[in-house]
């Protein structure tokens, strides 16, 4: 299995090329290509590394913010109106129905001729007990606490996925939360970890400052993405992997 990061920066950053935290996985038995969040930037960090639309056979959907589900529209509609297909969906079932209310219905429901829903344009795929197979892989959905709406924590699910050599851990968004976490952070090898870094704390994302905190078998095993654009701390020499570049693959 392979794990590309198509982009490695926050929701607001833009300018660097770094594009949203989407990522691409990849799976050598079947060459299937699996896209883990579909941000606004998508179009141009999967053109970045040589993809388009046709190369995604599903998508994996953590969360509702924009750098995650921004790009879906764009993606869908060309693999249905280009490819004449459906979009395999990986979403944790408490998101589905706001997916395509508050996120989707706006832009989508545009044919002439009928009534449109997600199952018009995507194979809903099961997420039940939160996990999923797919590619012969075992892919478990772990809550994160990442954003509130008026004192309701909305969902969020990270990723631990079983690979043929190592088994990850992609937070995806979430706030410094070790003792919600703990559990995944030592199951796993490898840990991919939101990590703001600008000075002021959004409260919605771990911040480095709270991350170089954490003990030090956790932080040797952890990769820092989702960073702001201001020049970055030497996390290495804090116990880190480091951060991740765009562009930079994994095998797993
Ligand atoms: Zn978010």
């Amino acid at each position: 299995m392979k794990l590309t990061f198509l982009g490695v920066s926050s929701a607001l950053s833009v300018g660097y090329k770094n594009f949203h935290s989407n990522m691409l996985v990849e799976s050598a038995d079947t060459d299937q290509k699996l896209l883990i969040d579909c941000g606004g930037d998508v179009r141009h960090s999967l053109y970045e590394l040589g993809f388009s639309a046709a190369d995604i056979d599903a998508v994996y959907i953590s969360h509702l913010h924009a750098d995650h589900v921004g790009g879906l529209e764009w993606l869908a509609f060309s693999k249905f109106f280009v490819e004449q297909n459906k979009l395999p969906l990986y979403i944790s079932t408490d998101q589905k129905q706001a997916l395509w209310d508050h996120v989707l219905s706006g832009g989508m429901s545009t044919l002439e001729e009928s009534n449109s829903t997600l199952e018009t344009f995507f194979k809903l795929r099961s997420t039940e007990s939160n996990k999923f197979i797919w590619s012969g892989r075992d892919f478990e959905l772990i809550k994160v606490p990442h954003s509130y709406s008026n004192h309701e924590l909305l969902p969020s699910y990270g990723l631990f996925v079983s690979g043929s050599k190592l088994n990850i851990f992609i937070t995806t968004d979430t706030r410094f939360a070790p003792d919600v976490l703990n559990e995944a952070y030592e199951r796993a090898d490898i840990i991919f970890h939101d990590c703001e870094t600008s000075s002021h704390f959004s409260k919605q994302h771990a911040h480095y400052t709270q991350l170089v905190t954490l003990p030090f078998h956790i932080k040797q095993k952890m990769w820092l993405y989702d960073y702001n654009d201001v020049s970055l701390p030497d996390a290495v020499s804090d116990g880190f992997k480091g951060f991740v570049t765009r562009g930079q693959v994994f095998d797993f």
